[in-house]
């Protein structure tokens, strides 16, 4: 398989060197040159496997000669392994024919362990294979760092830095992040906003000669083509539980940088039948403003209750231009260069084609409050702010009632505990088994000033290849 960028002017590549690539040299992201079709037969003949058979099935076409069948087998067993319910992604009904996909049941209870649970072992396997080590480097406001650092806690070459902001992290998130052993995890806490760690995370990357020249640097963003192909399983998974293939589905998926949801659209064009995928975003709606009015335009960043949904452009979106555009990466480079001079639009067919799949809608605090809590009446099933902001969009959008519909259940509800609060509930959401300890365990990192050389002065002293 080889992979090309969405600007059209960086070299094609493979599976390994997109997996240890971020951005591609003219910018662009790295999408398939093309991609696996399963037919119907096919499809139907996977019911019953276990979810790390199905994502053998789903994945192998993507990653084909870079890691020997029984190699990439056994990675994702044991990826899958650590997750806290046999059926890995449980689905639960909340009507009738709508449902939660629950994909918080990872180390780190968010969707994000799905892919890089996998992530870490696949890099690990790569850099053994290549006699290489490499360091990553990351900011964090949240549930990435902390599915980053479980990703990573087992590899050998790698060495991970994540930075967060010195206490504007809840204390969950800050726990996830700090009470994993491991002598390649540091966690620096940085005096100073998210903005400012991921701005030092742009220079480093921009700037590498603090590296020595002798060791690899890494992104595990949501960019890195990996996360999503790793997604694209649990849309078959769910379909082939509810009767699919021979029935189509309706997903809807809270966003944040549209990786989730560009997965399900991949699920889509793979084979798997899916008639409507619903884009939840929060009051930061950038995609909702495209998809309802077709202009692309920045507004400034909101806080909410979504804090996992809280951005200004959605970088995985570019994904799905170039294939709006026919895949002509010189008409997507100019699209967003326009954009990011103001507001822009695309031509009328190719907004309508992408309306006939996508539809959208943007939930503000106010109703993502008393959408958990009328859940919570009607079921006895807590939502995490998230989520409640997928099924209320799903409520809002939904096309067809015979058709079951399937919000994706983004992360665990203790990791927000706030937010239940906020809905006006007294039930406290109580961490599961595996984390009932979180708060008697031993936290390490390291709190710095607000200073580039500071961190990577850092860095150089603790990564352990130097
Ligand atoms: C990251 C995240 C999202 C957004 O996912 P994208 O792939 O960025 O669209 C939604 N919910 C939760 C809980 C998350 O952690």
């Amino acid at each position: 398989m080889r992979y090309i960028s969405t600007r059209g002017e960086a070299p094609a590549l493979g599976f390994e060197d997109v997996l240890l690539t971020g951005l591609a040299t003219d910018g662009g992201l790295y999408v398939p040159e093309s991609l696996p079709h399963f037919s119907l037969e096919e499809i139907r003949s996977w019911r019953g496997l276990s979810y790390s058979e199905l994502a053998f099935k789903v994945m192998y076409p993507f990653v084909d000669d870079a890691i020997p069948e029984v190699d990439f087998r056994q990675m994702l067993e044991e990826t899958y392994d650590v997750f806290a319910h046999k059926a890995i992604a449980p689905l639960v009904q909340l009507d009738v024919n709508e449902w939660v996909l629950e994909l918080f049941r990872g180390p780190t209870l968010a969707f994000k362990d799905f892919a890089l649970q996998l992530l870490g072992r696949l890099l690990d396997y790569v850099l053994e294979k290549r006699g290489e080590h490499a360091v990553i480097m990351g900011a964090t406001s949240g549930d990435t760092g902390s599915a980053a650092i479980e990703g990573c806690r087992r590899c050998e070459h790698v060495d991970i830095f994540i930075l967060h902001p010195h206490e504007r992290v809840s204390e969950v998130q800050r726990r996830q992040m700090t009470t994993v052993p491991g002598d390649n995890i540091h966690n620096i806490a940085v005096k100073g906003n998210f903005d400012d760690c991921q701005r030092m995370v742009k220079a480093s990357f921009g700037d590498q000669s603090f590296m020595g020249g002798k060791v690899r640097l890494a992104a595990v963003n949501s960019i890195n083509w990996a996360r999503i192909m790793a997604q694209i399983v649990y849309y078959f998974q769910a379909s082939l539980s509810l009767g699919g293939p021979d029935r189509s589905m309706a997903f809807s998926v809270p966003t944040g940088n549209f990786g989730d949801i560009f997965a399900g659209y991949l699920a889509k064009k793979m084979g798997l039948p899916i008639s409507q995928l619903v884009i939840a975003t929060n009051r930061n709606d950038i995609l909702h403003r495209f998809m309802s009015g077709n202009r692309y335009e920045q507004h400034q960043l909101e806080h909410t209750l979504s804090p996992s949904m809280d951005i200004m452009v959605s970088s995985n979106f570019e994904r799905l231009l170039f294939d709006m555009h026919g895949r002509d990466g010189a008409a997507v480079k100019l699209l967003l260069e326009n954009a990011a001079k103001g507001p822009v639009s695309i031509e009328d067919y190719r907004w309508r084609h992408a309306r006939k799949l996508f539809d959208s809608e943007s939930v503000d605090d106010k109703t993502t409050c008393e959408t958990i809590r009328q859940v919570y009446d009607d079921n006895e099933y807590l939502l995490d702010p998230h989520t409640a902001i997928g099924v209320r969009a799903a409520r809002t959008c939904r096309r067809d009632s015979s058709v079951p519909m399937i919000t994706l259940g983004t992360a665990h509800p203790a990791k927000f505990p706030d937010a239940i609060a906020a809905a006006g509930l007294s039930v406290r959401p109580e961490l599961p088994p595996h984390m009932a300890d979180l708060f008697e365990r031993e936290e390490r990192y390291t709190v710095l000033e607000n200073n580039l050389t500071a961190v990577q002065d850092f860095m150089a002293k603790h990564w352990k290849y130097a």
